[in-house]
């Protein structure tokens, strides 16, 4: 029998654990024909999230947890739910029930027809502020500007993955891994889907604002060295300056135009050329740190999928 598993990162998420868990199971009970494990990730919660959770998992052996030693983070709690299931359909979830676990069977259904990541795009964000909406927007903007891969915008972590692409995730050597984007990275049958995203059941958002910050940096730096390169057209802006300032400190000079302050054009000129100069240094640099740091994160340079006709 096919097992489904679920993936729920809980940082102090005591108010939501039991509400959580009832909706999962009610859906999960629908799916028969499957067997289910649901993995829940303590992220150093420091309230009462912990002790809910054993109480649960005393009482049904399909629940595990994984608890944390201090709080790593939603990406390292996902992650390390990843390097744990073992089953065969895996879903991935918040905790507070934004992402309905109604969906559950559609889902399951996309993936029975051969569809290997099934992702949710938000439609609706319900009861999310006007500042974690204008900062989603902008930071999906900027990363798919900045990008390589295509990174589909109004996609959290909510997902249906299969086991096949778990274990190519879980065989990336790089240790800071920005999920969402991986996902869409590593390629294979992507399927998304429109939904409303709920409103969060109970409690405040624990993405605090450092830790956006932090979700966004990881984005860009892991899946663009664009960033470095911008010194390079600063530099080449500073000496095109430069250039201008001596054309018009001969043609000044040339034609006695004597209103030019002394020492003027030797200061301007000296700082124009140099930061020009120093910049263009640093971007020389930057591609080589880039190709430095392609190399250190250790990402393959493609994944097969399916090989026909190869001896074994
Ligand atoms: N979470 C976590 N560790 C953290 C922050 C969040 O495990 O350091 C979990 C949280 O409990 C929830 C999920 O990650 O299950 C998403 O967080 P949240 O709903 O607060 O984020 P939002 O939906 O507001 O972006
Ligand atoms: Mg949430």
């Amino acid at each position: 029998m096919s097992k489904i598993s679920v993936i729920i990162p809980m940082f102090n998420e005591e108010k939501v654990v039991e509400e959580c868990y009832n909706r999962l199971v009610k859906n999960l009970k629908k799916m028969v024909n499957y067997d289910y494990e649901i993995i829940f990730i303590n992220d150093g919660s420091k309230d009462k999230t912990f002790e809910l959770l054993k109480n649960i998992a005393s009482k049904d052996k399909n629940v595990k947890i994984i608890s944390f030693s201090r709080n790593f983070g939603h990406q390292s709690a996902v992650t390390a739910g990843l390097k744990n299931v073992s089953g065969d359909a895996i879903f991935i979830m918040d905790a507070d029930l934004q992402d309905p676990p109604e969906l559950i069977p559609d889902m399951i259904k996309l993936w029975e027809e051969g569809n290997e990541v099934i992702y949710g795009k938000r439609k609706s964000r319900d009861g999310e502020s006007v500042f974690k909406l204008f900062t989603a927007k902008l930071f999906y903007k900027t990363l798919n500007a900045l990008s390589d891969v295509e990174i589909p915008d109004d996609t959290g972590d909510f997902r249906l993955v299969d086991r096949k692409v778990v274990e190519t995730i879980n065989s990336l050597p790089e240790h800071n891994k920005f999920l969402r984007g991986l996902f869409s990275w590593v390629g294979y049958k992507q399927y998304s889907f429109e939904y409303e995203r709920q409103k969060r059941f109970s409690g405040k958002t624990k993405y605090s604002l450092s830790k956006m910050v932090k979700l966004a940096l990881d984005g860009i730096v892991s899946f663009s060295t664009k960033p470095l390169k911008i010194v390079g057209l600063l530099g080449i802006i500073a000496l095109f300056l430069s250039g201008l300032v001596i054309l018009y400190t001969l043609l000044s000079f040339i034609f006695k135009w004597n209103h030019l302050t002394a020492g003027w054009a030797s200061i301007m000129i000296a700082t124009t050329f140099f930061s020009g100069v120093q910049l263009i240094s640093f971007w020389i640099m930057s591609e080589y740190i880039a190709r430095i740091y392609d190399e250190s994160r250790g990402r393959p340079l493609y994944i097969i999928d399916k090989m026909i006709n190869f001896d074994k």
